[in-house]
């Protein structure tokens, strides 16, 4: 049985239920289910009061009211590292200045890197994981953060610092 990928799996967590893309700008509804500011938004105004479906949770049906969300900041956050995580195996990720497999992540920089920049005084003093740690330690963080249903305050330490 092929089993996905820590990144792949956190990919999936990490995309809107409504256009199937990364989350932009993410925001959460009261049920805890997340969605570009966009999408959810449209959801709401594509709606209009009195339609015999009364307005639901995209995801999980539940009863929302429009206009209430909370801005995601630390799924935003993580949206982007997974961004950079986006590793299709076979070819397509060699590093452009040295040729080499882009098989490391530098979590300072928030970039895959490969062997060569690892060893070069730009990131001399970061801290580099290999692609599949950063991916399983992002998708530990990612999880967390989507599974509690309380909204995150923008002004909270940055998770990733
Ligand atoms: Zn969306
Ligand atoms: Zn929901
Ligand atoms: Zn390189
Ligand atoms: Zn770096």
């Amino acid at each position: 049985m092929a089993s996905a990928t820590p990144v792949q799996e956190i990919q999936e967590e990490t995309k809107c239920p409504i256009c199937l893309e990364y989350l932009t700008d993410p925001v959460t509804i009261h049920c805890g289910h997340n969605f570009c500011r966009v999408c959810i938004t449209q959801h709401w105004e594509t709606w209009t009061e009195g339609d015999y479906d009364p307005l639901c949770c995209p995801s999980c049906r539940a009863r929302i009211q429009a206009g209430s969300l909370w801005n995601n900041c630390q799924l935003a956050n993580i949206v982007e590292k997974i961004k950079h995580l986006d590793f299709k195996p076979g070819g397509g990720n060699l590093c452009e200045r040295h040729d080499r497999a882009l098989d490391l992540f530098c979590e300072e920089d928030g970039e895959t890197v490969c062997v060569v920049c690892w060893r070069s005084p730009e990131h001399g003093s970061h801290s580099v994981l290999l692609m599949e740690q950063a991916a399983q330690k992002y998708k530990t963080k990612a999880l967390a953060t989507l599974q509690s249903s309380q909204p995150y305050s923008c002004t909270m330490a940055a998770l990733l610092a």
